[in-house]
Order: structure tokens, then sequence, then C-alpha cells
């Protein structure tokens, strides 16, 4: 019996060849250099931030490129497959601005020309070239049950030698094929295996666009291709759909690196040219007992992107600290360019860290404080808005009903050369604003008056303050002046130098004073700038305000 009888007995239905799928999927016209890559996750549901870490350098090189991205769905293991996961890595990647030229947009629907996109819409494809393979002699049925398999690796540890399928060991490459035919024609379960060519001596050399040269001994197992509910396994899906959608990188978290001999093989064996391969080093975080460990979607809550929506922490700034992360010398250049953004920055396979990144949540805050600092005022408040009608929508009645009011709050130390930075996320805003808005203000929470304790004497500055001094038209310098003149009338010091040298003569200073107003205004004792602040609650807030201290 040939190979191509025991091909064709094997998939009969099998009509097109690969041929006839490169004409309909041609290599791709773009000019030279573009970048064609992707992001290939199985539809678990959620995506991690390592892997959406994997899924914006997918995107942001063939964005520098004029190339294409695409999104294909590794959904041929279906016991990791999960309700609505689709729509769940979907969903993920657009709230992080990922958005994708080619592939799976929605549950039910494709774009681009090199689809199917979905790998399970893909099986008449596989095995077009898995019966390829066998005609060749380069592929086999495999009856082996799952205890003869594991004979054979007890043997293998009896006689320390590797484990696996491969040489000798692999028994059904012996089988002749009237005896392959036979059995399947018996009704036989079986699998496809590829017949490897390499030799475990001799070795193979991947540039990784990362790590540069790694060597590896040559692949010598016979792999499984095609299980048996018919569906290719991941490396030989890897290969048909890698060399049809005309990827030409391959950027990948580095747990794919030991299975890369594999996939060179693969595409050696059909006579494709590999595409390239960046192996992107894994996202760790240092644990409270300072090890270094994976980012785990188990511990860590900042590993699940879904996090970072909920705390209303900006995609913006979650992309900044992913290219952060990515290449080692976006920070400095953002630095000295803070108008220019991401797409302004060429992406460096070589200024990548090959050890891994570490995953540092406090950094991204402070990106996300930078950047919200640098977004205008109006700005701040549509996204704020945003964020509460979904999470707190007490909050964004507020909002709405206070809309100017609400802006100009945050407009406070904002137009200035370097912007007050207090913002990380949009759900923290009202820990910094909420006594700005009657609704919240109760004037009964714990504060702090600092120096000046005695209510007799805090009374007495309120009172002198705002029955003799504050007047709302007056300007900021003028009402420096004031409370300076304030300060002066009740005997406390208005020269710091002066205070800071002889504390002792005087009852406390100009600052001691602004402490009680802003306190009594605002219980709080960190505030932004007291005159913005004074200014937007108006005399007739301030005075009721007052009352409460007033005797
Ligand atoms: N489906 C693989 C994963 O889930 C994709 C690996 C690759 O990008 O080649 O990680």
């Amino acid at each position: 019996m040939t190979n191509k009888e025991l091909a064709d007995l094997i998939f009969p239905n099998v009509t097109k060849t690969i041929e006839d799928y490169e004409k309909i999927y041609p290599k791709r016209d773009l000019p030279e250099g573009a970048v064609v890559s992707r992001f290939a996750p199985s539809p678990t549901g959620f995506v991690h931030m390592g892997s959406l870490r994997s899924a914006f350098i997918a995107k942001k090189v063939p964005k520098d490129t004029n190339g294409v991205f695409f999104l294909r769905i590794e959904d041929t293991d279906g016991a990791r497959t999960v309700e609505n996961g689709i729509q769940g890595i979907i969903d993920d990647l657009k709230n992080f601005d990922i958005t994708i030229d080619e592939g799976v947009i929605s549950q039910e629907e494709q774009i681009g020309s090199y689809g199917p996109y979905i790998q399970s819409e893909r099986k008449e494809i596989y095995e077009t070239f898995a019966k390829y393979l066998i005609e060749q002699g380069l592929a086999y049925p495999c009856f082996c049950s799952a205890e003869e398999i594991d004979e054979i690796r007890k043997m293998q540890e009896l006689n320390k030698e590797r484990i696996g399928y491969y040489g000798s060991y692999a028994k059904c490459r012996f089988l002749t094929n009237e005896e392959r035919a036979e059995r399947i024609k018996r009704g036989d379960p079986y699998i496809i295996r590829l017949k490897s060519p390499g030799d475990f001596n001799k070795k193979i050399v991947l540039n990784d666009l990362v790590r540069g040269k790694i060597e590896f001994p040559e692949n010598d197992l016979d792999i499984v291709i095609i299980k048996s509910d018919g569906l290719p396994l991941y490396h030989f899906a890897h290969l048909v759909d890698d060399h049809l959608m005309r990827t030409t990188h391959v950027i990948r978290g580095d747990e794919w690196i030991s299975s890369t001999p594999v996939h060179l093989q693969l595409f050696q064996v059909f006579g494709f040219e590999p595409p390239k391969y960046a192996h992107l080093g894994t996202v760790m975080k240092v644990d409270e007992n300072g090890t270094r460990r994976k980012l785990s979607k188990r511990k860590d809550p900042e590993a699940a992107v879904s996090y970072y929506h909920q705390k209303g922490i900006p995609v913006e700034a979650v992309n900044l600290y992913l290219m952060t992360i990515a290449n080692t010398n976006f920070e400095a250049w953002w630095d000295q360019n803070p108008t220019l953004g991401i797409d302004d920055f060429k992406f460096d396979f070589k200024k990548m860290s090959v050890s891994g990144s570490l995953f540092d949540l406090e950094k991204l805050l402070n990106i996300s404080k930078t950047y919200i600092s640098r977004l205008a005022a109006t700005e701040v408040y549509n996204r704020l808005l945003v964020w509460a009608k979904e999470y707190d929508s007490e909050f964004a009645s507020i909002l709405e009903k206070y809309k100017d009011y609400t802006i100009s709050i945050l407009n406070i130390e904002r137009e200035q050369k370097k912007p007050r930075k207090d913002y990380e996320s949009f759900s923290t805003i009202k820990n910094y604003i909420w006594y700005m808005y009657d609704e919240y203000f109760t004037g009964d929470l714990e504060y702090q008056f600092g120096k000046i304790q005695d209510s007799e004497e805090i009374s007495r500055i309120l009172k002198t303050y705002i029955e003799k001094y504050y007047d709302y038209n007056d300007d900021k310098e003028t009402w420096f002046n004031k409370v300076k003149e304030l300060s002066k009338e009740l005997g406390y010091c208005t020269d710091m130098k002066e205070y800071r040298a002889n504390p002792d003569n005087y009852p406390g200073s100009v600052a001691d004073i602004s402490t009680v107003i802003r306190v009594a205004t605002t219980t709080s004792s960190m505030t932004p700038d007291l005159f913005e602040i004074l200014r937007l609650l108006g005399k007739d807030r301030i005075q009721k305000r007052f009352e409460k201290f007033i005797k």
C-alpha cells in the first residue's frame, strides 16, 4: 500500500492541496519591512497582564512598520475553553485600546481575508497539511494507548533515558502501511504523529529577536499533530496558521521557547520559511518576602486586566506602563517628550529585558498620576463621570449636578508647568475632593487643627477672618496678604524664617493660621491650593462651615 493510498484512507474528504491554500492566502502585499504579527490566546475568557503585554507588543510592532496585527483564537484544546471566552478576550483587548486589523471581532464576526481566525473552524486546512505529510511518509497514524505510552515512559525511566515518543520507542513508526490500514478499518482509535527527521545529537539555532542566538538539540520526538478528535495540537496549528496567515513575527511569552525546535522543524519539513521569533521575558513580581515570582492570576488582583477598569486607571496609563516595561529606554524618552505618546516612540526588541520584567503596581500608579495630571480638567471630568456611572452612581449624579463646579475643582493646580499629581485613578478622585460637596461634607470627620488646638483660639481666628478679612473678590496675592494681616493682628509670626529662628516668641505662624482655615473648611490638613478652594466654596459655604467652630 502506498503512502498516498494510506493518506486517502485517513482523509477521504480532503480534496484541496497545500497549493490551493497558498493561492487562497497569497503572500501579503505590504511595504518592505512591514511586520505581520498576532495575538493568539486560548479562549479562557480572561486576559492576564502578561498576555496583555504580549498583545501590546504584537500590536505595536506592526503599527510601527505599517504591518498587520490580527487576533487568532486557539481553541483546539476544548478543556481550556470557557463559555463566552472569546468575548471576554475581545472586551479586555478593547478596554486597553488594543485594536486589531484582522481576526475575531465578536463571538460571531471575523474580519480579514486570511481567516477563519478561530482554529476550530480550520479543521479542513489542518487535515490538508497532515494529509500531505502522510503522503510524503513524514507522518503516520499512531495507535498506542495511554497505557502503552505509560509503559514506554517506565521503560525509559528504568533505562535512564530521555522520556518521549522517539526513535526505536516510537513503536507505530515501524508498522507497515498494510498494518496501519487494517487497524484503521478495524476501527482502532488513533492520532497522527510527525515522523521527526531530527537528531537529538545535532544542534539547531534559533535567532531570537530578544535573546539572540540560542542553541537547542534538534527535536527527535514524533510529536502529535492531529489528535483523536481530528483537531490539531498547538505546534501543528501554529505552523499551518502562521504560514497561511503570513505571519512574519511570532511574539509570545518565553514559556514557548522550549517548543521552538519543534516549530522550526515543522517549517523545515514543509520547506516553508519560518517566521522570526521574539520570546518575551516573564512578567514577574517581587513578593512580600523579597523573592521574585511570576505574576499570578490567583494571588495578584492586578494580574487581571479587569482590575484596571474597575479601579478607573486610564488605559493610556496602563499602556504607558507596558511600554515602560517593554522597552528600557521608553521612560527617559517620555520624560523628554511629555507631549508625545506611545505612537511616536519606536519599539525595539533589543531594548527588552531578557530576564523578564518586574511588574510594579506602584510605578504603574505613578505613571497614571502623571498621565492624569497632564489631561485637561474637562477630560478628567468626562472620564471620571464614565467611571462613576459604572461604579459609583451616587457620585455620578453629584458630578452631573455640579458639572462646572467639578471641572473647576479638577482644574486646581492643573494648568501650570508642573501640574499637581494627586489622582492615580478615577476611583481615588472622590477621596481627594469629597469635601467640596455639601452632600458629602459633614464637618465631623476626624480632623486635626495642627499646632493650634484651643477651641477659643480657633473660634477667634475664624471669626476675625470671615468678618474682617475674607473677600471673595481678592486675587491670590491680596488674599494671602490678608491672611498675613490676620496673623499679625492675632500675634502670630508672618515671617517663616524669623519664626523658625525664634519659635518660642510666638503662639504660631501664618502657616498655622492657614491650617486652621483649611481644616475648618475641608476637615483635611492636606489640600490643594487653599485660595482656589475657598474661592470655589464661596463665602456662604465658608461661613457655614466656620459656624461649627465659632462660639
Ligand atoms: N495559544 C498560545 C497561548 O495560549 C499561543 C502561543 C503563541 O503565541 O504562539 O499562549
